[in-house]
């Protein structure tokens, strides 16, 4: 190959990745001949051969159609025979991509079924499938427009009839020769393909437990060849790349690269394929953009947009921008979407930026006046990149090599939407938002080779490429022969004939062979792996790899992962203690329930002013319909001229769900969230009061049977003062029982227990820390201390009563756990001692990570990146918990 391209012979690569990798091999052997300057080698991927001879000869002034122009016409064909099946844009896209690449097989594998008569026996799907080429081929002709798929067929046919001398030929990595390319190289003239080399002379197997430590395996192998001879070229062929890149960019950064830096880390290694330019930040952030300008998005795409930066003047306007975000949520402002004008609107106490909003504002304004009429794509392409860079996408700061090549291949990718005008079309923003969209997610972005020592492939996209050694990741009975789908909208008999990917086992063993023949012959040193149990599930070895490599081999000693992998912080015990200055701390009584579930906890809530943030719901939340209970029954219990304040008031209501009704119609008129008014439709809001109307009702109904009681105060406020620590807490209701004791309750509308007040380390303080503390009479005058559970079909006192049957429901069962368990004076004693020493850790600066109950107090909890609480726990596969105590 090498004297070949030297003498300036035409190399032809069955894949773009191949010819770059050959390029680059061919430069490296002219710089270690000490050259400095020297002719480029002519080397060229399939694709750009086929597009380069048609363009040479230009045969008829056909437009060559691009993907998006091909998988737009058709679509619109699939529109029109399948009204019905097209109408979502999804569904439609997906149809359309399947007849493109139904198309592509013909051309490739049995072009003679592009005459229409060819394909008059083909039922259902397939015959509908049919038309529509018929369609497809009618539209191309009268358009002048031709599919790509179709160059090297009707290029076969000029070059048979044209006798000019064309230079010969050498092609790789082509695995197997379609039909097409049959034809094609026939009629080209001298064409031969690269032999393979010697088979490999070492050639192992291996057995690994589970893919976890075939990935170690294989990671640690690269490092052992790396450190043996640092210029090694090293592949690794696995499959399902696009599924495993994380898994397998941890395992390499890991161990390839232990001790080393991240960027040396990620240049020792690079995959072959690309990810979506979706997923690439920078492409996700101007997508966002674009639509934000007219439609409004999801509350967590917003946090990302404006935490990632990319719409920021500077470090200044970044920071800005995510404290008004805050402040929005601190004020019970989120919402699911945001649109921009209402997120402009918004007054929490925070300011925007004001550069930001005129730019922003400015950008929204020139898309609104292009918007007023459909527009062409080309008017619509060169409008988007104005419009961001108006908005201040990307960020002033310069780009890194990588984002500068996202960012000019999203450009590219703009004014490949700009072709979509080719027959015309004018549309509207969204339908042009919409194509960037698929265009941006089926774009594959890799950033240059740096040519790293390691390339990570897949089996097909190794074609052609050679290396010093190879690893074969994944070659297990299930697989390889890698399995696959038939095509829908083929028949299955064409398929077959025709020889077409996954038509048939035997073709997949034959694709399977020929790959790994060629890869045994791709290097001197090459090594197969799979994982004896996957998923749970046990593994066999590849039939067709042990044919060549013999049985597998339990991996060596010198390819096992360590056990215990290195520890990502450092230990050390922590015994500063920062004390609070005595005095009032806000939060009410969660500081000390925070205190009791985590010390942790409650400092960095009632300290650091670290918040849980809940996603932002369509509806009303939890804590919204939570409140508004509250509210009504506050209204209904709050005395004269519109509650009642007794039992006996309760009974001499007549008609209760009237009554009930005019007090939750004002709770919601003054109550309700300005959100929920701003983006609820009204219908909802009023299921949402009839639905609370029911609940009031039917809690009032179940409060009708207690023993006779006053209400003594509603929304209690009591300001106590604990070891030195100032507390102000609030409380739902004290009631007066008919023996002159209190009753402290909380409403509470979800799922909770007494239990959670059990010493010694209790859940939930709030109710024992009002009844020992927040009363101005003295604990003794405490009659019980209750939940009252306000749950359609539950309703319930939940608690801790002196004597339930005499002073709380006559008829309550000596079963019920208000009875079994009654409240005394002892218990009483015992809260508060417990309560006045949380109060001294809180104050003295206890806040040790140590949750009650590890996962469970932590699920609630929310502040696991502050705390780093899993970074403190036993890793997977531990279950008894004892590393978890002794940490
Ligand atoms: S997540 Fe767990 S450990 Fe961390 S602060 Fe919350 S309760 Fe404590």
């Amino acid at each position: 190959m090498d004297a070949w391209l030297r003498g300036g012979g035409l190399l032809v690569t069955a894949s773009e990745r191949a010819a770059r990798s050959l390029i680059a091999a061919f430069n490296r052997s002219r710089r270690a001949e000490g050259l400095t300057a020297w002719q480029a080698p002519n080397i060229q991927d399939w694709q750009s051969f086929v597009r380069s001879t048609w363009d040479e000869r230009n045969l008829d002034g056909r437009t060559v159609l691009n993907s998006q122009q091909e998988q737009s016409l058709w679509a619109g064909i699939v529109t029109a025979a399948a009204p019905e099946a097209a109408r979502l844009a999804g569904a439609r896209d997906r149809l359309a991509a399947l007849a493109m690449e139904a198309h592509s097989l013909i051309c490739a594998y049995a072009p003679q079924l592009l005459n229409q008569k060819a394909r008059s026996a083909w039922d259902r799907d397939a015959a509908a499938f049919s038309d529509w080429l018929a369609d497809f081929d009618e539209i191309c002709r009268a358009g002048s427009m031709i599919s790509p798929a179709r160059l090297p067929l009707e290029l076969s046919e000029a070059l048979s009839q044209d006798s000019a001398e064309r230079p010969p030929l050498l092609l790789a990595g082509f695995d197997r020769i379609l039909t097409m390319q049959q034809e094609f190289f026939a009629a080209w003239g001298a064409c031969t393909p690269v032999p393979l080399g010697e088979t490999a002379p070492q050639i192992e197997f291996h057995e690994a437990a589970d893919p976890v430590s075939e990935l170690a395996a294989c990671a640690l192998w690269c490092t052992h060849q790396l450190a043996t001879n640092p210029h090694a070229r090293l592949l690794i062929v696995t499959l399902d790349v696009p599924q495993r890149r994380g898994e397998i960019e941890r395992a390499f950064l890991r161990f390839v690269c232990e001790g080393g830096s991240a960027s040396a880390a990620s240049s020792a290694f690079e995959f072959s394929l690309g990810i979506p330019l979706s997923q690439i930040a920078l492409a996700r952030g101007a997508s966002l953009l674009l639509h934000w300008l007219t439609e409004p998005i999801e509350e967590h795409e917003l946090d990302w947009l404006l935490s990632a930066g990319q719409i920021a003047a500077s470090p200044s306007e970044s920071l800005a921008l995510t404290a008004f975000m805050r402040a929005v949520r601190r004020k019970n402002l989120q919402r699911a979407k945001w649109g921009l004008a209402e997120f402009l609107r918004q007054k929490p106490g925070a300011e925007l930026p004001a550069a930001w909003v005129a730019r922003i504002t400015q950008a929204q304004r020139r898309l609104q006046e292009f918007a007023r009429r459909p527009q062409s794509p080309i008017a619509w392409a060169e409008l988007a990149p104005q419009l961001l860079e108006l908005a201040g996408w990307p960020d002033g700061r310069p780009l890194t090599s990588s984002e500068f090549q996202a960012h000019r291949r999203w450009l590219q990718t703009v004014d490949d939407c700009a072709s979509l005008g080719f027959d015309g079309r004018r549309m509207e923003w969204k339908e042009f938002l919409v194509a960037l969209d698929r265009a941006v997610n089926e774009t594959l972005f890799a950033p240059e080779s740096q040519d790293a020592p390691i390339l990570i492939a897949g089996p097909a996209e190794s074609a052609g490429l050679t290396a010093d050694a190879v690893w074969f990741l994944g070659a297990s009975e299930e697989a390889w022969p890698a399995r696959g789908a038939t095509h829908p909208l083929l028949p299955i008999a064409v398929q077959r004939e025709a020889g077409m990917p996954h038509a048939s086992p035997r073709l997949d063993w034959e694709l399977a062979d020929s790959i790994t023949h060629r890869l045994l012959a791709a290097a001197p040193e090459v090594h197969f792996s799979y994982a004896r149990q996957s998923e749970g599930v046990d593994e066999r070895p590849s039939r067709l790899v042990a044919q060549f490599a013999g049985a597998p081999q339990p991996l060596n000693a010198g390819l096992a992962a360590p056990a215990i992998p290195a520890p990502l912080t450092v230990c050390f015990e922590d015994a500063s203690r920062i004390p609070f200055p005595a005095g009032e701390v806000t939060g009410g009584s969660s500081v000390l329930t925070a205190q009791s579930q985590c010390a942790f906890k409650a400092f960095a809530t009632a300290r650091l002013a670290a918040q849980k943030w809940d996603r932002a719901e369509a509806g009303l939340t939890a804590l919204e319909r939570g409140l508004l209970l509250h509210e009504a029954l506050h209204s209904v219990w709050s005395g004269p001229p519109h509650g009642i304040r007794s039992h006996k008031e309760l009974l001499a209501i007549e008609n209760l769900p009237p009554f009930v009704e005019k007090h939750v119609r004002r709770v919601f008129a003054i109550k309700m969230p300005s959100r929920a008014r701003d983006c609820m439709p009204q219908r909802y809001l009023d299921l949402e009061q009839t639905r609370l109307i029911a609940l009031v009702a039917e809690w009032l109904l179940y409060e009708s049977a207690r023993v006779p009681f006053t209400v003594a105060i509603t929304e209690a406020d009591a300001n106590p003062s604990i070891a030195g620590l100032e507390l102000h807490l609030r409380l739902d209701r004290i009631d007066r029982l008919n023996d002159g004791s209190l009753l402290v309750i909380d409403y509470k509308s979800g799922n909770v227990s007494p239990k959670d007040w059990d010493l010694p380390r209790p859940d939930d303080v709030q109710l024992p820390l009002y009844a020992d503390f927040g009363l101005d009479s003295d604990p003794g005058s405490v009659g019980g201390l209750v939940f009252a559970k306000v749950r359609t079909g539950e309703m319930e006192f939940a608690g801790r009563v002196r004597n339930a049957k005499a002073t709380l429901r006559s008829k309550i069962s000596g079963n019920s756990n208000l009875v079994k368990k009654p409240l005394d004076s002892e218990q009483l004693s015992a809260w508060q001692q417990h309560i006045s020493e949380l109060a001294r850790g809180f104050l003295f600066g206890r806040a040790e990570v140590d949750p009650r109950e590890y996962p469970e107090t932590c699920e609630r909890c929310g502040l696991h990146a502050l705390c780093r609480i899993q970074e403190n726990q036993p890793q997977s596969g531990d279950d008894n918990g004892e590393e978890a105590a002794d940490a």
